[in-house]
Parts: C-alpha cells; structure tokens; sequence
C-alpha cells in the first residue's frame, strides 16, 4: 500500500514538472516573438536631486504580451538571465534608451540634461562583446556618452576581478557612467569598492523602506552615504515612498532620489508631458 502511495505520489510530481517545464518553454517562446514583434517597452522613472529637480531617468523594461497582458520585469528577468534572453533584450534596451537619449539631448532643458540610467544584469555585461556594443548603440544613435548611466548589481563581481575591472575602464574611456544598484543586498566584500572606477552607489530600496521604524536600517543608509562621499561617488536613494524618507536621506547628505513620492515609473508620453510642466 505505502509503495502505490509513493509511486502516486512520483506520478504526481511527474505532472507537476512537466507542466512547469512546458510553461516555462511556452514563456522563453513568448518572450522571444514577444521581442520580434514589438511587445517591449521602456518606462522611465525620474530621479530628483535635493531640490526636488529632474536630474535623470531610471528605463525600466515593460513587456505587453497580447496572452498575458502586462508582465513586469520581475516575472521574466531572472528567466531572461538564466536562458540567455536577457542578452538580445538588453541589446534592444541599450538602443531604445540611447535613442531616446538622443531625442531628449536635442530638446530644450530639462531633456536636454538628463541622465539615462539603464540596467544591465551580469549575463550581459560578461557577453564578450559587451562594451563593443555600448560603443555601437552610442554611435548609432547620436546619444552622448556623458549622459549614460549603466546600473550593475553586485553580482557581476562574482568574476575575476581584473577582468572586470578591464571592463569597466573600457566602458568608462568611451565617457559614460557606471553606478552599482541595489547596494548593500549583495554578498561580495566591499574591497572592490576601491579596485572598481564607479561613479554612484544606490542604496537598496530594503534600507529606504524601513529607514523610520529601524535604526538597523537607517544607520546603514547613513553608512552607505558616508561611504560614497569619502570615496567620491554620487549616492542616490531608491524607493522613496515617503516624505519622511526624503527629508531623512537629504539630512543623511544623499544626493539623488528616486521613488513613488517623486513619481512613478511612467510611459514615454507621461514621463514627457511631467516634465514640460518644470522650469529649466
Ligand atoms: P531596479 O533596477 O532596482 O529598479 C527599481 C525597481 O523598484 C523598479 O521595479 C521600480 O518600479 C521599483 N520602484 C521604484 N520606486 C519605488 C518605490 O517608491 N516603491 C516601490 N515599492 N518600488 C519602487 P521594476 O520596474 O519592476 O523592475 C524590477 C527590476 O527588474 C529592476 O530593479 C531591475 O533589476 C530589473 N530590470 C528592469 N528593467 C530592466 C532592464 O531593462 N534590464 C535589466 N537587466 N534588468 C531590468
Ligand atoms: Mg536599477
Ligand atoms: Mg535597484
Ligand atoms: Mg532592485
């Protein structure tokens, strides 16, 4: 009796896998056509400086699949990651913001001062062809390189350090920035911080979230901001839901901001009209 239990229960799990695996195909397959045919899309959230101006950007990818309706990043990046997807969907990224940068660069203030923050996850920084493609997307699009910003997690830096470093000294003789998102989630000792030419630290939206009911967490923002203004990085806060945040990061000395306070990740069209109604 126990053994046809068991062997019910493998047959069960037999199904179960079977249907995560297809589903999971069927997602790869969707993502791929997905991309083909036009279901992509950048949202852009504004970051604001300590007077509250625009100072920049943040793209965030949106997928509108006509089966699942909106699919956010979460729900298909880290299987981007894993599949390799991530790798022609950060091509097409690269070239969409690079293009709007440059549509933006030839508008009166305040586009014409923006700063274009794009995510690029480890999969893709580590393609050999990586920085050649930066290169190709600038040129192509007219976008100027100052005005590019590309966020890296912590997990690029799981790998050799002096290659990684290589990297980043090509990205940053092309002139763009490079800032370290979600600071302080990863795992990796803090000495590449020093062996690293970065430009901006971003406190991890964990710390913002529960920065007014744990002194755990507001002693770490603090930390992290003394930390970028001893080695010269700009810091910026993400996460920003409250008012209470903003005036306690801008006491703590941070510089940028970024969060549903100021405003949410909107559509091209939105983010625009926003900002036609700021003086320059
Ligand atoms: P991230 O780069 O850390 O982006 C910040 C995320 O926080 C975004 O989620 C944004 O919508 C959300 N957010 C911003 N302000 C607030 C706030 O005040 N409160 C709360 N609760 N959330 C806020 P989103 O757009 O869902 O993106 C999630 C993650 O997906 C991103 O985290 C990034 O790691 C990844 N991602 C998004 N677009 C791309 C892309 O084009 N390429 C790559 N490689 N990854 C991307
Ligand atoms: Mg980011
Ligand atoms: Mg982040
Ligand atoms: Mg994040």
């Amino acid at each position: 009796r126990a053994k046809e239990n068991g062997k019910n229960r493998v047959a069960f799990y037999d199904a179960e896998m079977q249907r995560i695996v297809t589903e999971r195909l069927q997602l790869e397959s969707d993502l791929h056509l997905g991309l083909k045919h036009g279901q992509f899309q950048l949202h852009y959230q504004l970051q604001v400086d300590c007077q509250q101006q625009p100072a920049g950007v943040e793209a965030l990818v949106r997928w509108h699949s006509p089966e699942r309706g909106w699919v956010s990043p979460g729900a298909f990046i880290p299987l981007a990651e894993e599949n390799g997807f991530i790798v022609p969907l950060g091509h097409w990224v690269l070239d969409q913001a690079c293009h709007q940068l440059a549509q933006w660069q030839a508008a009166p203030a305040p586009f014409s001062q923006l700063v274009m923050a794009v995510n690029v996850s480890a999969r893709q920084f580590h393609q050999p062809a990586f920085v050649a493609s930066v290169e190709a997307a600038l040129a192509r699009s007219g976008a100027p390189p100052r005005l590019l910003k590309l966020e890296l997690t912590e997990s690029v830096f799981a790998q050799d350090l002096e290659l990684i470093r290589d990297r980043l000294q090509r990205l940053k003789a092309l002139g763009i920035r490079v800032s370290l998102d979600d600071f302080g989630t990863g795992y990796s000792s803090l000495g590449y911080l020093k062996r690293l030419p970065l430009d901006e630290l971003k406190i991890d939206q964990g710390f913002v979230r529960s920065l007014h009911r744990s002194a755990g967490d507001a002693a770490i923002a603090r930390m992290i901001i003394a930390l970028a203004a001893e080695m010269e990085l700009t810091v910026v806060a993400e996460g920003v839901e409250r008012d209470d945040q903003f005036q306690a990061l801008l006491a703590m000395g941070c510089d940028r901001f970024q969060g549903f306070l100021f405003a949410r990740p909107l559509a091209l069209a939105e983010v625009e009209s926003r900002l036609h109604g700021v003086d320059a």
